[in-house]
């Protein structure tokens, strides 16, 4: 689709970033394809958007399992749902969505990334599926990974890092390589995406230990140790708060 065939109700949806309009870039909602032109204009705008984060926490709360859906029944390594679910992927609700599924998108990015016969012909692909590989190896450790696929990757990884000389490539490989300091920073990473699911989201509180602590029954993606806490940390909460549906 050529940017002059969209008509102005269209263009002016365009630069108009909403949860829904993401969906529907995505391919989740209405009778229209996913359109990854669209999807990366839109990403792009969202960047420079001072609610950036507010739109990606209401897009979980909202879509992250129909999206997670759209992945799963993609075949190829990269694919429109697998970019979005990068986007969202250092926010608490993705998080919450692993810990709480157990889905292993983890596997399922490494198998596809192992098994495909082909490399994108954009780098800039590639590195967005080393990147989100990495994160999941963060949050859900290379063990989830299958050694059939691990062997199949690191030459591949290899190769990548070589050619191109990116760091999101580099860091993935070191990491399915257990690199001692990579390994540091990743558990760095999970700790930090993990950290409102299990210590209280009230500033310099500390409280932590799932067991005692009381959930934001709306969002389900912080805790508290009292509800004084909890009071006193929603003017900073309520912008990322959403009703999750999962
Ligand atoms: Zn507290
Ligand atoms: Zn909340």
């Amino acid at each position: 689709m050529s940017w002059v065939s969209g008509t102005q109700a269209g263009l002016q949806g365009l630069l108009n970033v909403t949860v829904d309009s993401l969906a529907e870039y995505c391919g989740l909602t209405g009778d229209q394809q996913e359109n990854s032109v669209f999807l990366e204009r839109q990403l792009g705008l969202l960047q420079r958007n001072p609610s950036q984060s507010a739109i990606n926490s209401e897009f979980c709360a909202k879509y992250l399992p129909a999206l997670v859906d759209a992945y799963n029944v993609q075949d190829a390594a990269f694919s429109i749902p697998m970019r979005m679910l990068n986007v969202v992927a250092y926010l608490p609700y993705f998080a919450r969505f692993l810990l709480t599924t157990r889905t292993s998108v983890c596997k399922t990015q490494a198998r596809r990334m192992a098994t495909a016969s082909s490399t994108p012909a954009d780098p800039a692909y590639l590195v967005e599926m080393c990147q989100f590989l990495s994160t999941l190896l963060a949050l859900q450790g290379a063990n989830s990974v299958s050694e059939e696929d691990k062997q199949a990757l690191l030459p591949k990884l290899r190769e990548w890092s070589r050619k191109y000389q990116r760091q999101q490539i580099t860091r993935c490989l070191k990491q399915l390589e257990d690199d001692p300091e990579t390994t540091v920073m990743a558990d760095g990473l999970k700790q930090h995406c993990e950290k409102f699911l299990n210590e209280c989201g009230f500033d310099g509180c500390g409280k932590s230990g799932t067991s005692k602590l009381l959930q934001c029954s709306r969002c389900k993606t912080a805790v508290y140790c009292d509800r004084d806490h909890q009071k006193k940390s929603w003017p900073f909460h309520k912008a990322t708060c959403f009703p999750a549906v999962f």
